[in-house]
């Protein structure tokens, strides 16, 4: 970095290293361009760091702990379990720096050069660099704006990281709360409720919405209700926070529920409402880069921002706030900054929720196929009657869903929740988004005992053929 009056010229300057800009940096250089990389904290981001791969590493060691905890239906007895939260956090913190390591030998390898420090835009070709070093001064050809998103807070509960965390800070935790009350059952606050919950913590769930993700297809909230009831989780649905008062340490919050006013005591409180895109105060205006009403910049399918030369990536612009979405836009924006001809339209987003049992969908539920003026034919599956569920130790909770249109049979949508649906849904996403058949999915051999297999099947029983289920067409089916 050249410190003073001088400014370093860059071909490709990426501000931000997560997966949307880290991903963009390192496709960018395998194109030929020279890149300059800004990351004012860890490289990968909230997703490596504080996100996606700890929670995921804390997960899987919750459900081991209470696989553990039922393998004497098995046969497998084991002592009394205990947990130590430090040990834990301490392997969990080793996966996240071998997997940060990875990325900056990747970077160092494609030859990005990496700048650690603050990026403010200064105009349309321009930016400062601020660090304990000093400021830096940088002209660019292009760039790529990728700085993620800010957790959204409650009014009347600011973040303290202590009493009121949020997503971060309860990654962090080194001893585990007798009673934690999450507010916000979306992705954030099922996941790492249930790994609390497994833990051993008493986890109530304020959610303000009626229905539990009423986003997805209907079915999944009312698997999931019964889920966090086996796990001795408290959902409360219709519950707005109102307000929260400190006591002797611990958090009294008072929330309207559907029958009335009413109070919960807690020890930590894990505030997962939602993100906000991180667009302010980062000279985004100095170079004419528009946002939208909600603070979110607007792109084209091109990932192209209103200022000619600047694009934007993954959190800051509008869609779901998903890693996999960020680095897919990361490499069209390196993409059209080469001159491929490269685009964002038309790209199916999977979801997942790493719940338990997981959730996973992409493509359009049965509900918005009828919106959109499709005939609709949809097939289920539960997984209680796949045989590789029962093998696994799995009740078999949950279903795959596959929505087609009935008059020419393309997959319009695939909606699972169960064992594993996170890798299932990959099949689905290729499905929807080569526009495949339900036949395509009926003759495909999928192997035998798997859980794939109940793709195949819902799909099959979208045509009342399913071999495992008995399900045959209905009266009126069968006369059309
Ligand atoms: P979210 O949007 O998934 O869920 C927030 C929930 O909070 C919603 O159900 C909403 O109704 C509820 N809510 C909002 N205000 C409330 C209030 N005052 N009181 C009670 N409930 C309230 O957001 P999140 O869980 O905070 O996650 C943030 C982002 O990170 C999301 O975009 C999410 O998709 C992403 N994320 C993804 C994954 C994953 O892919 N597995 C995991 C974690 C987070």
């Amino acid at each position: 970095m050249v410190m003073g009056d001088f400014a370093q010229g860059t071909q490709v300057a990426v501000i931000g290293g997560g997966p949307g800009g880290y991903v963009a940096a390192i496709r960018a250089a395998q194109l030929g361009l020279e890149v300059t990389l800004v990351e004012q904290e860890e490289l990968g981001g909230l997703c490596l760091n504080w996100g996606c791969i700890p929670s995921k590493a804390l997960i899987h060691a919750a459900g081991l702990k209470r696989e553990i905890e039922r393998a004497d239906r098995m046969g497998i007895i084991a002592g009394e379990l205990s947990v130590n939260l430090p040990k834990l956090m301490e392997w969990k913190q080793g996966i996240v720096g071998k997997l940060r390591n990875g990325v900056s030998s990747l970077l160092s390898q494609n030859k990005v050069e990496v700048v650690q420090g603050t990026a403010h835009l200064t105009g349309e070709r321009s930016f400062t660099v601020e660090s304990p070093k000093g400021v830096g001064r940088f002209e660019f050809e292009h760039a790529i704006l990728a700085t993620g998103s800010i957790a959204a807070e409650i009014p009347g509960m600011p973040h303290d990281g202590v009493l009121v965390m949020d997503s971060k800070d309860a990654l962090e935790l080194q001893a585990l709360p007798k009673r934690l009350v999450v507010v916000g059952a979306g992705a954030i606050g099922l996941e790492l409720g249930t790994v609390f919950a497994k833990l051993g913590t008493k986890v109530t769930l304020l959610e303000t919405a009626r229905t539990l993700l009423p986003m997805l297809d209907p079915q999944i909230g009312k698997v999931m209700e019964r889920a966090l009831k086996s796990l001795n989780m408290e959902l409360v649905l219709g519950a707005r926070v109102k307000g929260m008062e400190k006591r002797n340490g611990v958090a009294v919050l008072q929330y309207s529920a559907l029958e009335g006013d009413k109070s919960v005591e807690a020890d930590k409180v894990l505030v997962a409402v939602g993100r906000r895109p991180n667009t302010t105060g980062l000279g985004f205006e100095k170079a004419g880069v528009k946002l939208n009403n909600r603070g979110f910049v607007l792109v084209n399918d091109r990932m192209m921002t209103t200022t000619a030369g600047i694009y934007a990536v993954g959190d800051v612009v509008a869609g779901p706030m998903l890693a996999h979405k960020a680095s897919y836009q990361g490499k069209v924006a390196a993409e059209v900054i080469a001159g491929e001809p490269a685009s964002f339209e038309a790209v199916e987003v999977p979801g997942v929720i790493f719940a338990d049992p997981e959730i996973a969908w992409v493509g359009l539920t049965e509900e918005q196929a009828k919106e959109q003026g499709y005939k609709v034919k949809t097939g289920v599956f539960p997984f209680k009657a796949l045989g590789r569920t029962l093998t696994l130790g799995d009740e078999g909770l949950g279903f795959t869903k596959v929505v087609s249109d009935a008059e020419v049979g393309t997959v319009l949508g695939v909606h699972i929740v169960g064992p594993s649906a996170s890798d299932l849904i990959s099949e689905g996403a290729l499905a929807v988004s080569s526009a495949a058949n339900i036949e395509d999915l009926t003759l495909t051999i999928h192997p035998h005992p798997t859980l794939p297999e109940s793709i195949e099947e819902a799909a099959e029983q979208a045509e009342h053929r399913a071999i495992h289920i008995f399900s045959p067409p209905s009266k009126s089916e069968k006369t059309t």
